[in-house]
């Protein structure tokens, strides 16, 4: 049996918005078992609980917004997928603003602050979802699908983009994720734009908080500050890494093959509503249901891959 986990101790920390670019605070803190993640705005009055559920996504335009009533937060996309990759199941996310800190537009530092509180494994089973069959959502030539797992259960990643403008590259990853994968190869990723974009989103008063230090910004005949990437192909990393936060709405650790092609937060979105209504493509696996385990060979729980 695979148990949840939930932060050590407090973590506070603060930046600005991507797009609001106001600058915003956060305290993350341990969580009871079965709690999942819950967002807290703290600067609204009764401090609104907002829990990271794919029920709760509002808005799915540049970022991933959650939100109960007229609560809202948004880009909480980077922090899902740290909790995800660490395997931290039960968090409370106090935030004092609506959108959380892009910080250096990677997940790098959130690693960095969960690591550094560490993490407790608690008494409860982990919720396991494996997918029995294939979902798909295809739109305008890009795509996302999940399959079932492959041999050794966990998540695997294929993912590939290409670029509208000729000097950039096609990008695509494979990936098997691991918490010393996610690290090394996705946490690290930042956020990117195109220069195109920018003067519109900041007219529609988004992308206020980008700048040159956390976005790479993608220009029509080259990218305006290559100086600050991490990796050769850093956009398809990124979109990956944007893609396990989306996954990780679904409140379960998921076990499946992920495959993509330019797809977006909106499209996963629709993935993960639509696997959820599909309930003959999936299956739960509890800590009683050991019959359906066994039905599923390709489903060895390894401990060490699905924990942190
Ligand atoms: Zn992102």
């Amino acid at each position: 049996m695979v148990c949840q986990t939930t932060v050590n101790k407090a973590i506070e920390f603060g930046g600005r918005g991507l797009h609001t670019g106001s600058s915003v605070r956060v305290r993350i803190l341990p969580a009871p078992e079965n709690m999942g993640i819950l967002f807290v705005r703290k600067d609204m009055e009764g401090a609104p609980v907002i829990p990271a559920g794919v029920d709760n996504v509002v808005d799915t335009s540049y970022a991933t917004t959650i939100g109960v009533g007229s609560a809202r937060v948004s880009t909480v996309e980077h922090l899902m997928a740290a909790f995800y990759a660490l395997g931290v199941d039960n968090a409370v996310v106090e935030v004092w603003g609506q959108e959380l800190p892009i910080l250096d537009g990677s997940a790098a530092m959130f690693v960095e602050f969960i690591e550094s509180a560490g993490t407790s494994r608690q008494n409860a089973p982990r919720k396991i979802v494996v997918v029995k069959k294939p979902v798909r959502i295809e739109e305008d030539g890009r795509f996302i699908a999940l399959l079932p797992p492959e041999e050794g259960g966990g998540l695997r990643i294929d993912y590939g983009m290409d670029f509208y403008y000729s000097y950039l590259e096609s990008q695509s990853i494979s990936i098997r994720l691991t918490p010393v994968e996610f690290k090394k190869s996705l946490s690290g990723a930042k956020t990117f734009g195109f220069l195109n974009d920018v003067e519109m989103l900041r007219e529609n008063g988004l992308a206020r908080g980008g700048g040159l230090d956390n976005a790479i910004v993608i220009g029509e005949e080259n990218i305006l500050n290559k100086e600050i990437m991490r990796y050769e192909d850093e956009f398809v990393r990124h979109k990956v890494l944007d893609l396990i936060g989306d996954l990780a709405l679904l409140g379960v650790r998921l076990c499946a093959r992920v495959e993509g092609y330019r797809a977006g937060h909106y499209l996963n979105y629709r993935l993960v509503k639509k696997l959820l209504k599909k309930r003959d493509c999936w299956e739960e696996i509890g800590p009683d249901s050991s019959p359906s385990v066994e039905g599923h060979p390709s489903f060895v729980l390894k401990e060490s891959f699905l924990s942190a």
